[in-house]
């Protein structure tokens, strides 16, 4: 199939297009590989400090350039000025965090050796290579650049292929990467859609790490099984928010509210559905309607916006969102405030009646919609969250802050947020991904930057002594010593290290 030379930017706000970038040839494709191939080592040789301070002039700029930044999404995204700089916040939080963390994490960690005395065990963490990061364009900054940096600062150097929905904000980031010019050399950011993506992939990175839908991660895991390439998969979500029946319940329904329209509902981790115990029920529905409608629908490019609800980014998530309302309201339904549509517009809408037969309660809508479900007790509100293919993250409300967490460890689902909703993926520190079908990559936390390692390991020392397990248990002959260390060292009980060394004593 041929390509189409360019991507033009399209702001989902107006309908107007500002600009346009031509996409990578596919034929270029293995030249980048091979530059970034040939860069890896000389990057990976800079000591860690050193990285680190190439790292921090990233940091400086991107602070000094917030205003540049916050422009250009908000015409790509259709997202406010605010919203846009809550991404820089999370970009810059996590780099800064890194930064500091990094040179503990991966340094060389000496590790026991066990019975082999005379050696001693080191461990390393050395970079994968070149890794490739794919990401979605709902967050275009926040979901590419930390991954960016993350890998960088662990060593590797990185190809960045962002969406092809959000391609201004590629160039963007490839305009200030370009501003680097000691970082630079290290990071290429390639232009183009998801055929360009399968290329790259077919050009052999070392590692993959992908932030997009379940339906891409399954053909992205496919195409790197071919040559065995490790892949970490940050997918879609379906998040349930759970009611218990001693919760704040306004607190409840002003951010639940919050959590399901944020950035449009096109976040990873929205609320998706809530579940409330039937004695909160109807003032749960009453407050999130009455929350609901304090929510101003529209698009400003001014630095402060009385508007905390745009439009939808991606005119194919106007189809889905299309689809599942039409889908609920088929099926019984009823919408108590909201439902109305102005071209990439959704008004934020609460939804009733609706049950698990509906596209709106099992497939990830990415839209301002929140489905309201009563549910007799805990114990149905579980199994209604857990009725459900993705298992990204979570939010409950009780005041028994100790009861909303052993309910929360009943939920399919790896991160949760007990009386807010979705704030925990701005917390550095707390890693973040999915289990069942939203993947099992993570990003943020200690385990976002050590996934772009590998661990080496070295076991060092002079040739094996006389008495080393290492020379004993490889003589012939000496079944009934390595039966005795066998005993002595690992037995479970006093009795059967005596009774090892008894049988020892008795054959000798
Ligand atoms: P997408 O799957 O359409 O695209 C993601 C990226 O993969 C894009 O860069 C795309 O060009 C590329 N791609 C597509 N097909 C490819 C292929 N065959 N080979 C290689 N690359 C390919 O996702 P999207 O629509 O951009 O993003 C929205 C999705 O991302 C939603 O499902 C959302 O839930 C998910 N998401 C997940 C997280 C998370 O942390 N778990 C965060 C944000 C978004």
């Amino acid at each position: 199939m041929d390509i189409p030379p360019k991507l033009s930017f399209f702001n989902p706000a107006t309908g107007d297009t500002f600009g346009e970038i031509a996409m990578t040839p596919l034929d270029q494709v293995p030249k980048v590989m091979c530059d970034m191939r040939q860069a890896a080592t000389v990057w990976a040789n800079k000591p860690i400090q050193e990285r680190i301070r190439i790292l921090r002039q990233l940091q400086h700029l991107l602070i000094e350039s917030q205003d540049e930044i916050t422009a250009l999404i908000n015409q790509d995204c259709g997202k406010s000025r605010q919203d846009a700089l809550i991404e820089l916040l999370v970009t810059v939080d996590i780099l800064n965090e890194y930064c500091r963390r990094a040179p503990q994490w991966l340094r060389r960690e000496r590790v026991s050796s066990g019975l082999y005395f005379s050696k001693s065990c080191y461990v390393e963490h050395r970079p994968h290579g070149v890794v490739l990061v794919l990401s979605p364009w709902n967050y275009p900054l926040a979901l590419s650049l930390p991954q960016v940096l993350a890998a960088v600062l662990a060593g590797n150097t990185v190809i960045l292929k962002p969406s092809e929905v959000t391609a201004a904000t590629g160039v963007l980031i490839e305009t200030l990467l370009q501003r680097v010019p000691e970082l630079a050399p290290y990071i290429r950011v390639v232009h183009g859609d998801g055929r360009v993506g399968a290329a790259l992939i077919a050009a052999c990175p070392d590692y993959i790490h992908l932030t997009g839908s379940t339906a891409t991660g399954r053909k992205v895991m496919q195409a790197a099984a071919e040559h065995l390439i490790p892949v970490a998969c940050e997918l879609g979500g379906k998040d349930a928010m759970l009611v218990l029946d001693d919760a704040d319940v306004d607190a409840a329904a002003r951010w639940g509210v919050w959590g399901a329209y944020f950035n449009a509902g096109q976040t990873c981790m929205s609320v998706e559905r809530v579940y409330v115990a039937e004695s909160l029920y109807d003032e749960f529905v009453r407050l999130a309607s009455h929350y609901t409608e304090q929510f101003k629908m529209g698009y400003t490019t001014d630095l402060n916006s009385p508007f905390s609800v745009g439009p939808v980014t991606d005119p194919r998530q106007v189809k889905i969102i299309e689809r599942h309302l039409a889908d609920a309201l088929a099926k019984g339904a009823r919408i108590v405030t909201g439902g109305q549509q102005d071209g990439m517009f959704f008004s934020p809408t609460v939804l009733v009646d609706v049950d698990h037969s509906m596209l709106i309660m099992q497939d990830e809508t990415f839209g301002p919609l929140m489905p309201i479900m009563k549910v007799k007790d805990e114990a149905e509100a579980i199994r209604m969250a857990n009725d459900n293919s993705f298992g990204l993250a979570g939010s409950i409300w009780s005041r028994d802050v100790k009861r909303a967490e052993r309910v929360a460890k009943q939920i399919q689902a790896s991160s949760f947020i007990i009386n807010d909703t979705i704030a925990q993926f701005g917390i550095p520190m707390l890693p973040f991904g999915g289990v069942k079908d939203s993947g099992a990559g993570r990003t943020h936390g200690k385990e976002g930057i050590m996934q772009f390692t590998r661990p080496y390991s070295y076991a060092l020392g002079t040739p094996p002594l006389k008495w080393d397990i290492a020379t004993v248990a490889r003589k012939p002959g000496h079944y009934a010593l390595v039966g005795a260390i066998l005993g002595v060292a690992f037995g479970v009980t006093l009795h059967q290290r005596w009774k090892t060394i008894e049988k020892f004593t008795q054959k000798n």
